[in-house]
């Protein structure tokens, strides 16, 4: 992909939202979604990290790095997505500049890492990274990237993502174009079945796909194309021949799923993991936009059997949870079907953010949050320890980055984001959810931190 101005903002303006529609066809020239970095601001990421995030779960492809070495550590290994069968994709590759590749230019180091890699590793295909060194002394890597596919025989796709484009979640978009560009349509699959899915925006994070594929086997649905979650580079080759695209985390992955109806006139349904009343409708809209009475029929059998079996399951943890708390504090998806994983347990979100949500999402979170429930404006420890004190929070649910917050107001903290170490999606992942809740609300550590301090 050129990055040129032109090409960042058709990236950028989410057509598929209806807010940004209106506003668009009101005023042609001017967009919700185009964000421009602020000079001088830190943006929360960089767009290389966000392609990283969304390439590096295939995993039996080569993630190259051309850049310093350090913008390989960024990335690497922040996000806790899991693999059923390579671990390739758990490496870090680097070209490791140096002064002098920066002076002189980095292309024959990245021509030679290239030839090595395909030789010692074998890898299903490599992809190769700029970064803002590499973008800014005018390395051409996409046409080492050209050269070199002919030369090892194996895909070689460039990803022109550097620090400086703007955010991360830029970054996740540029990593989707560069899947429909140069994988999706490169291969077709053995065979097909008249219930093929693919589902984009999940990343199999503590293995979290994991619970999802069995009941959609049990319907009978084949998954052609996990993107990327636990991916193999062939699937995503062959993804153009599904019938319908899955949607999970919209704000990223609406426009790959809106260039494939385009394209190959594949329809895609948004769609949310977390919580019962999320997958049962999740499950219903799959069966209903197939239209098959037979196939609606067993997903009503499916959903029945799993809420009556999920419901003996979480009955201990739910007289315990119940009316406890929760200030939300993250991101996407997450932001709006927290909420109603935790009204599915008894207990209640207080306070949520709407950041990195589309404008239809920040219409559905304030609808599920109701009167009393508080969007919050800003995040940061200040804004948040002020907001656990208003609201008389239980838990704090968010990022790693925001436990010590938690600990500071002595509440206990429940890891939502990439980090997380446990699965929450799907039937399984409630009953998880629930015991991670309440082992973390009814440690007998609170009650010793909660005690004056011996001084006071
Ligand atoms: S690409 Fe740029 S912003 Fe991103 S980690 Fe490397 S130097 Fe930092």
């Amino acid at each position: 992909m050129r990055n040129t101005q032109e090409e960042i903002n058709k990236l950028l303006n989410e057509i598929a939202c209806e807010y940004n529609v209106k506003k668009l066809q009101s005023k042609p020239n001017k967009t919700t979604c185009k964000k421009p970095p602020k000079p001088g601001a830190a943006q929360g990421n960089c767009p290389f990290e966000g392609a990283m995030v969304a390439l590096g779960p295939i995993t039996d492809a080569v993630h190259l790095v051309h850049g310093p070495v350090g913008c390989t550590r960024n990335p690497w290994g922040s996000r806790g997505s899991l693999s059923s069968s390579s671990e390739l994709y758990q490496m870090g590759f680097s070209t490791d500049l140096s002064e002098n590749e920066i002076i002189f230019g980095g292309e024959k180091k990245l021509e030679k890492s290239i030839l090595h890699i395909a030789q010692r590793y074998n890898p299903a295909a490599i992809f190769v990274y700029s970064t803002c060194v590499t973008a800014l002394i005018g390395d051409d890597i996409e046409s080492v990237c050209k050269k070199a596919t002919n030369q090892v025989g194996i895909p070689v796709v460039y990803i022109n993502a550097p620090g400086f484009l703007g955010s991360k979640n830029l970054g996740n978009r540029i990593a989707g174009e560069a899947l429909l560009d140069y994988v999706v349509g490169t291969a077709e699959p053995e065979f097909t079945t008249p219930f093929d899915i693919n589902i984009i925006g999940d990343y199999n994070v503590a293995g979290e796909i994991w619970n999802i594929l069995p009941l959609l086997q049990k319907l009978g649905i084949r998954v052609l194309s996990k993107i990327t979650g636990d991916a193999r580079y062939q699937e995503i080759c062959y993804a153009h021949r599904a019938k319908l695209n899955v949607v999970i985390c919209s704000n990223v992955s609406l426009k790959m799923a809106q260039t494939m109806q385009e394209r190959y006139g594949i329809p895609y349904i948004e769609e949310s993991f977390f919580g019962i009343e999320n997958m049962n409708s999740c499950l219903r809209n799959i069966a209903a936009a197939f239209g098959d009475q037979y196939l609606q029929e067993r997903t009503e059998w499916l959903i029945a059997e799993e809420t009556a079996a999920l419901d003996i399951a979480l009955a201990p943890y739910r007289s315990q949870l119940q009316g406890k708390r929760i200030v939300l504090y993250s991101g996407g998806v997450k932001s709006w079907s927290v909420i109603l994983a935790a009204k599915d347990l008894g207990m209640k979100v207080v306070a949520t953010s709407d950041r990195k949500n589309t404008q239809d999402e920040k219409v559905k979170i304030k609808e599920l949050l109701g009167q009393d429930g508080m969007v919050l404006a800003k995040g940061g420890p200040k804004a948040l320890l002020q907001v656990i004190e208003d609201m008389n929070a239980d838990i704090l649910v968010a990022g790693a980055s925001n436990q010590y917050t938690a600990i500071k107001a002595r509440i206990p903290f429940l890891d939502i984001n990439h980090e997380r170490h446990h699965a929450y999606a799907g039937y399984a992942g409630m009953v998880e959810m629930a015991r991670e809740f309440y082992e973390a609300l009814y440690s007998p550590v609170w009650k010793q931190v909660r005690q004056p301090a011996p001084w006071e």
